[in-house]
């Protein structure tokens, strides 16, 4: 696993796309989805059989991004420990995102927890496979794994000292950038902001106060 220290010594320069891209593929979630979507890609053009249906998961899977992403950022990663019974519940996914609001440099954090990864994973083949033909849900999870690379890819050069040159790229780097050092209840997409705009998460950055528990998301871990 490639040392994060490459960064940490050179604060001031930034990183060129060709250094980012070295970085990232050194991490382990990056590796996993590569060798995944590598091996979901091969078996589908294996078993060939293709139509216009092959279409129709990839399209329902990108429809729903914007807002499969706001979801989970809200309601998993923000997630409150609670108690419930003698139970205390935590999800390892909550807690890894608060450590990521906590230190949002430290580049490790930045991906999702491999735990986390597998099960996702698993979940999403076994609904793609299990509600459609082979050849159709082969080709949905290889959608399904395409979303999920650039959601890692774009997430982790936001937190990288790579500086945004284009427009497209330095409006998701500001709204992340505003979710983690101006408010945390806004900018909640990462990849793109279609549900922050339909669901009233895009504020103008001076129309929200700077957060005081953007870093912490208001648990105090120590309780
Ligand atoms: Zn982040
Ligand atoms: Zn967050």
């Amino acid at each position: 696993m490639r040392d994060t220290r490459v960064v940490a010594e050179a604060p001031d320069r930034s990183l060129s796309l060709r250094g980012a891209v070295a970085l990232f593929s050194g991490f382990g979630s990056p590796r996993v989805v590569l060798v995944l979507l590598l091996a979901a890609v091969g078996g589908r053009l294996a078993i060939g059989g293709w139509s216009w249906w092959d279409l129709l998961g990839p399209g329902v899977v990108l429809a729903l991004q914007p807002f499969t992403e706001w979801t989970i950022h809200v309601f998993v990663l923000h997630f409150r420990p609670r108690t419930v019974g003698r139970v205390r519940v935590d999800p390892l996914v909550s807690r890894k995102h608060r450590a990521h609001h906590a230190d949002p440099k430290d580049l490790p954090l930045v991906f999702i927890p491999l735990p986390a990864l597998f099960g996702l994973v698993a979940g999403v083949a076994a609904i793609c496979l299990g509600a459609l033909p082979l050849e159709r849900g082969l080709t949905t999870l290889v959608a399904a794994l395409v979303v999920l690379a650039t959601y890692e890819w774009t997430h982790f050069l936001i937190h990288s000292t790579y500086r945004p040159r284009h427009a497209l790229y330095r409006y998701v780097w500001r709204a992340h950038r505003n979710h983690h050092f101006r408010n945390e209840h806004y900018w909640f997409g990462v990849t793109v902001h279609l549900a922050d705009h339909v669901l009233g998460t895009f504020p103008e950055r001076t129309a929200v106060p700077v957060s005081p528990t953007a870093r912490t998301l208001g648990v105090d871990e120590a309780a």
